[in-house]
């Protein structure tokens, strides 16, 4: 419409021709040297956006078992599934890869469900099609999660060949009946094999999961399997309470009152102390639940929580690419119908605003021990002293410490996280409030 306007207005009103002496705006050097400046500038926003990393996740539904408290999208009983799943999962991820044509990734990380329940040979082809795929970083950190009981040394060795290089191995805790009570599928025997095999295989990057709070753990079962995980030696622990997620088996026996749980007092107990036990065995503390031997903080999830960029593939999967935050459908037959026929399979997806970046930017960088600074806070355009305020008030509690120029939550400031993003968060609306009315009473 525009360029037919200026058109028919050129046409009908034709321009006198210029003086025969007037000299042209640009001269051939002119142009060269404007060519050249935009060739410089292009390479260089093409160079930007190779440089910027992407993290692939890839999902795995598939699980031996249902877990008592697990409420993840993971399914027991499918494995009839698992090729047609390999051939969806395949289609998507080529599919992605030339949508992402350009972006190198740097972390990788098949989580599930349970991978390593995927089997060997299908582990293998879907490595191959990433590797194949994406234009992949030489620094790349590549996770895939395991169970203990699915762990055999020709996996492992299979997974280390292909480029794996980190195993987030499920332990979740060193007694049998602490396991059994919430329906693992594993002994604690079987974590100790797991990890001899983990290491046989030359993988150096270990990270064990540890649930505090389960049925029938007391303060001392939980510091004897904070020990038995150090004892594995392995290099980042994440640690998490258990929630009790509605609808899964654990709630409705809660709700039954068949079995008891740790209250919050006593939950706090065993984080503060598995926080001062991790420092003192040489762990840094990372992210609320997250601890790592010096240099192996977990660099995909480390993403999610500085708000850089990932894609999800798999049902239920989220992303968040190209300024755009969506998830697939949380269903298995959906989902492979819709990657073989061409059917959507987008469950939801939203344009991120500014304001809503600035407040992602808050709650999950204050999970972190990276914290948060007002130089990163400024390109929102907005004030960091109502926020400064906030940590001020916090620090004089003993919940947040500034060093450095960056504010952080301390141990007993992560356990109230989520009431002091809340005030902090509250502090950051009142004043963009604020402002938006002195700017309507002034216009
Ligand atoms: S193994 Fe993990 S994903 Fe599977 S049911 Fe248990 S907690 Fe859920």
């Amino acid at each position: 419409m525009f360029g037919r306007k200026t058109y028919q207005s050129s046409r009908s009103s034709p321009q006198p021709p210029k003086p025969r002496h007037q000299k042209p705006v640009l001269d051939l050097k002119t142009v060269r040297r404007h060519q050249k400046r935009e060739e410089k500038r292009i390479k260089e926003l093409e160079k930007g956006l190779k440089e910027q990393r992407l993290g692939l996740y890839l999902h795995i539904p598939f699980c031996k078992s249902k877990c008592a408290y697990c409420d993840f999208y993971s399914l027991a009983g499918h494995e009839p599934r698992m090729d047609a799943y390999l051939n969806a999962l395949t289609a998507n991820i080529r599919e992605m890869a030339t949508a992402a044509a350009g972006r190198m990734v740097d972390t990788v990380y098949i989580g599930g469900g349970t991978p390593s329940f995927f089997g060997e040979k299908r582990l293998k082809a879907l490595i191959k099609v990433v590797t194949k795929s994406f234009v992949l970083d030489k620094d790349l950190e590549f996770t895939v999660e395991c169970n203990p009981e699915s762990v055999t040394l020709p996996l492992i060795k299979t997974l280390y060949k292909l480029g794996v290089n980190r195993i987030s191995l499920g332990m979740q805790s060193a007694q049998d009946a602490e396991l059994k009570a919430v329906g693992r599928p594993h002994t604690f025997e079987q974590v100790q094999k797991a990890v001899e095999l983990i290491r046989k295989a030359k993988i150096d990057n270990l990270s064990l999961d540890l649930i505090y709070g389960l049925p029938e753990q007391s303060m001392e079962h939980w510091k004897q399997n904070v020990e038995a995980a150090l004892a594995l030696y392995p290099e980042h622990l994440s640690l998490y309470a258990l929630t009790l997620e509605e609808g899964t088996p654990l709630w409705k026996s809660k709700e039954a009152g068949r079995v008891t749980l740790a209250n919050d007092d006593e939950l706090a107990d065993r984080y503060l102390w598995a926080v001062d036990r991790l420092k003192a065995a040489g762990y840094e503390q990372y992210e609320i639940s997250n601890f790592c031997r010096p240099g192996h903080p977990s660099r995909h999830n480390l993403k999610y929580w500085r708000g850089e960029e990932y894609v999800g593939l798999g049902p239920a999967a989220h992303s968040d690419y190209g300024g755009c935050r969506y998830s697939y459908v949380p269903n298995l037959e959906a989902y492979i119908d819709g990657m073989m026929s061409g059917k959507p399979i987008v469950e939801e997806s939203e344009q991120i605003p500014e304001k809503e970046r600035a407040r992602e930017y808050l709650m999950l960088r204050l999970r972190t021990v990276e914290g948060i600074c007002s130089q990163e806070y400024s390109r929102f355009r907005m004030s960091f002293v109502p926020i400064e305020e906030q940590l001020h008030r916090f620090a004089a509690e003993g919940w947040a410490v500034q060093e450095g120029g960056r504010w952080h939550f301390t141990p007993k400031g992560f356990l109230l996280s989520n009431t002091l993003i809340g005030s902090i968060l509250d502090a950051q609306e009142a004043d963009m409030m604020k402002h938006s009315a002195v700017s309507l009473r002034n216009s």
